[in-house]
């Protein structure tokens, strides 16, 4: 099972990743994650990534296509991508691997989260990214580069809307109804 994890920032994608990948044995891709660890092992794509972390925005598309490609040769029983794509084009060059290697995504979980809960989330959670005008700024990234997504893959017909409000519980309750279609 190939599944694509999209939301905005604060709105709980790695906390339920963690409880989708133990129970549904997949590769767990954090593009997120994978950039934090170049950036403390300043890594050449480290480097380059902590400046744009910094500031809220995204990293180009070259670089964090690169990342995944890297990785997804290690996803041979499926994989829960969290983070990834975040942009129009991450999305088609992602289509264009999975289309090589015969192995297209059967669903995208959208978790939705009203923004002043982001806001409360995000504050009180402290990592180097989570000062206001970073959050600020992560907001806008995703609303005008990765809220397009939805409109993508609803048009493909795989995108699924989980409602990510309520306790971490519910919520993954929700996304265990969905991804049991798909086992
Ligand atoms: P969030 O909690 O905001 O969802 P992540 O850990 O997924 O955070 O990502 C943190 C930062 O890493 C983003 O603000 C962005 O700068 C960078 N990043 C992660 N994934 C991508 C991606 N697919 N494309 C571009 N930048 C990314």
């Amino acid at each position: 099972m190939r599944v694509v994890f999209v939301g905005p920032p604060g709105a709980g994608k790695g906390t339920q990743a963690e409880n989708i990948v133990r129970d549904y044995g997949l590769f767990h891709l954090s593009t997120g994650d994978a950039l934090r660890a170049a950036v403390k092992a300043q890594t050449p794509i480290g480097l380059e990534a902590d400046k744009y972390m910094k500031a809220g925005a995204l990293v180009p598309d070259e670089v964090v296509i690169g990342v995944v490609v890297e990785r997804l040769d290690e996803a041979t029983s499926g994989c829960l991508l969290d983070g990834f794509p975040r942009t129009i084009a991450q999305a088609e060059a992602l289509d264009k691997i999975l289309a090589e290697k015969n192995a297209p995504l059967d669903v995208v979980l959208e978790l939705a989260v009203p923004e002043d809960e982001l806001f409360r989330r995000l504050a009180s959670r402290g990592r180097a990214d989570d000062n206001p005008d970073v959050i600020k700024q992560r907001l806008v990234a995703y609303h005008e580069q990765t809220e397009p997504l939805v409109g993508y893959y609803s048009k493909s017909g795989i995108l699924r809307k989980i409602d990510g409000l309520g306790s971490v519980e519910d919520i993954y309750d929700r996304i265990r109804a969905v991804l049991d279609e798909y086992k």
